[in-house]
């Protein structure tokens, strides 16, 4: 997605050879026209495959998920990473190890808002080892649900989460894949471009 490559290449903070920041258009400060296209492009790739459900994590999966729920016409759930007060219905559990925080949370959801009705499209800001979708994946499967598939902004593709979910068959629709972070530089799976 060229847009969001630009923006990458633009504002995009090479932190270390495995994390990439990018606090001003997503992660912290959000770009609401830069959101809409990814909903756009979201939502045509899983125009037809019978969506009643977006599923996703807070807080930064969020904007995309609801972006992409309003092209589709389908609500957003967001899982919870910690037990609210209000939170007290039947839930749907799993444990995500988080990469960046290196800590385990286990996330939740409601029973009321994800059923054995559903066909959900899973959504996430980035995708590294695949924690934190396959816990979301877990979810889904823990609820009978049926999995579209996996779509993700910005897919690392060093690391393993990719390759392991589309060895299992799981349809996973990145965005953008990094080949590399590697030197400070940003190089894009495809044309191998580096920046
Ligand atoms: P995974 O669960 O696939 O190992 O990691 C994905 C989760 O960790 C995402 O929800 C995202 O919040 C966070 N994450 C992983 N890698 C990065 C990164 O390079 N940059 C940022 N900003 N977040 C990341």
């Amino acid at each position: 997605m060229k847009a969001l490559k630009h923006k990458i290449i633009q504002e995009g903070n090479v932190l270390s050879e495995s994390v990439l920041k990018v606090d001003s258009f997503l992660n912290h400060q959000i770009d609401p026209v830069l959101m809409q296209q990814i909903g756009e492009e979201f939502a045509s790739r899983f125009e037809n495959a019978g969506i009643t459900k977006i599923l996703t994590l807070e807080s930064s999966g969020i904007a995309p998920s609801m972006m992409t729920g309003l092209r589709l016409g389908v609500p957003a759930v967001f899982a919870r990473k910690r037990k609210s007060l209000t939170l007290i219905d039947d839930l749907y559990s799993a444990k995500v190890h988080s990469f960046t925080k290196n800590e385990t949370n286990e996330i939740s959801i409601s029973k009321d808002y994800i059923t054995s009705d559903d066909t959900v499209l899973v959504i996430d800001d980035f995708l590294a080892n695949g924690e934190a979708a396959k816990g979301l994946i877990d979810i889904v499967y823990q609820a009978g649900a049926n999995l579209a598939g996996v779509g993700i902004v910005i897919e690392k593709g060093f690391q393993s989460g990719g390759d392991s979910m589309r060895n299992e068959g799981i349809r996973v629709e990145s965005l953008v894949i990094i080949e590399s972070l590697e030197n400070g530089k940003v190089t894009f799976r495809e044309e191998k471009t580096t920046i």
